[in-house]
């Protein structure tokens, strides 16, 4: 276990109070600032003066006051020099790999990543001809194997999606390091379990729409670097998240500051019952992945890059042998036990189900799939911590003795 405490940096983050001394911070609406004297405008254009030296804010797609305050907390949490807010993970994705690749480049990436980020790697860059191989990335060899001259980027998950990989971080920034490669990390499915930076990762991004927001009322995103990144992202010429413009609202970034100081609590309850649950149901002979149990393949690896209280995580497969039962077993959930609810996405109070196959990683087909342990039957339940435990055990266990018994 790691010693190193988010939810402690994350206190130790300089608190930003509200107009007239609220406990809450105000948001910051405007589109654009005024600049007190004349002169001042030209030097803010030629980056000379931003609003942390002596500047002033200029407009709100180049820094907002209430997200910079977002951002701020983000990095004091990530262990990161800076961070920027962006209006979704996709955006945080696409502007991160997009700023370090041009025409040419090559990546590395994992086969075990979000639907959307596959489909970024394998359909769309090409067009621009930036091009992936996909490995297991848990292979060493086989990451080794696929880096050539022209590799920029070794980009993973923390905790791969859908069938939970998790990524040996220090072993892949040695390696990307010693090739002068940069390491992007995914660390949406585990924020305060894992601190990706810490363990060599040059830039971290995040969907704030999952575990860190936690309301599934909203979409953002983020990228976590070193101020000279952050600074390139926003530069005037050349910055892909200024000149590409996914800019986060303030309105949005406000409800996330809210929401970040109970993250901690949060994931260490939904880590508690996805662990209680994984071992009942491994106990009940269903094929359950979950990172906190000891027959996961990277299980040993997980308790020793994850910092110590906050568990294995909120998320777990349950491979049903099929789709059919998968999907037999996902309405009885839904429909009979009021377990959880049939939808994509995770991070929620509520349990959150679905059938990765064919819905968040149905971008990627099928022999892929197949590749990367993707069976048609595998569920992945997203755990809340709404109801008592005792009782969500009960109706997973009639639900999977209905459907899973004989199989
Ligand atoms: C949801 C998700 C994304 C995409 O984030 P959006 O906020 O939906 O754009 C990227 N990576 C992972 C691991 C995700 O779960």
């Amino acid at each position: 276990m790691n010693a190193y405490n988010p939810e402690q940096a994350l206190l130790e983050a300089r608190r930003e109070f509200g107009e007239h001394g609220g406990v809450a911070p105000s948001i910051s609406r405007s589109a654009t600032f005024t600049v007190l004297h004349p002169g001042t405008m030209p030097e803010i254009f030629e980056g000379l003066k931003g609003p942390a030296d002596g500047g002033c804010f200029l407009y709100s797609r180049h820094f907002n006051p209430t997200v910079d305050v977002l951002s701020r907390y983000l990095a004091a949490m990530e262990g990161t020099e800076a961070a920027i807010c962006t209006a979704s993970g996709m955006s945080a994705i696409s502007c991160a790999i997009l700023q370090i690749c041009k025409a040419g480049d090559h990546i590395v990436a994992s086969g075990c990543i979000y639907g959307g980020t596959h489909a970024l790697l394998e359909s769309l860059l090409p067009q621009m001809n930036i091009t992936t191989t996909f490995v297991d990335i848990t292979d060493m060899e086989a990451v080794k194997k696929a880096i050539t001259p022209q590799t920029r980027i070794i980009f993973t998950e923390t905790m791969g999606n859908p069938t939970l990989k998790i990524a040996d971080l220090p072993v892949l920034s040695a390696e990307a390091h010693d090739k002068e490669i940069k390491l992007v990390v995914d660390n949406t499915f585990s924020p305060m379990i894992f601190t990706p930076h810490n363990m060599g990762a040059d830039v971290v991004v995040y969907s704030l729409t999952k575990y860190i927001n936690g309301a599934s009322d909203l979409i953002g995103g983020a990228i976590c670097a070193d101020k000279s990144f952050i600074l390139e992202l926003m530069h005037l010429h050349t910055g892909r998240v200024m000149l590409l413009g996914p800019t986060m609202d303030p309105r949005v970034a406000f409800d996330i500051i809210q929401r970040l100081p109970h993250l901690p609590i949060r994931m260490r309850e939904h880590s508690r019952r996805a662990k209680a649950m994984a071992q009942m149901l491994k106990e009940m002979g269903v094929k359950v992945i979950y990172p906190g149990l000891s027959d996961h393949p990277q299980h040993l690896l997980a308790e020793k890059l994850g910092n110590d209280t906050y568990g294995f995580g909120g998320i777990m497969a349950v491979d049903c042998g099929s789709r059919e039962k998968a999907e037999a077993l996902m309405e009885i959930l839904q429909n009979e036990e009021k377990f959880g609810l049939i939808a994509v996405s995770l991070g929620y109070f509520d349990t959150l189900i679905s059938c990765s196959g064919s819905s968040t990683s149905s971008e990627i087909d099928l022999e892929d799939q197949q590749k990367m342990g993707l069976s048609p039957g595998l569920l992945r339940i997203a755990l809340g911590y709404t109801g008592s435990l005792d009782a969500r055990m009960e109706q997973m266990k009639r639900a999977v003795k209905k459907v899973l018994s004989g199989s």
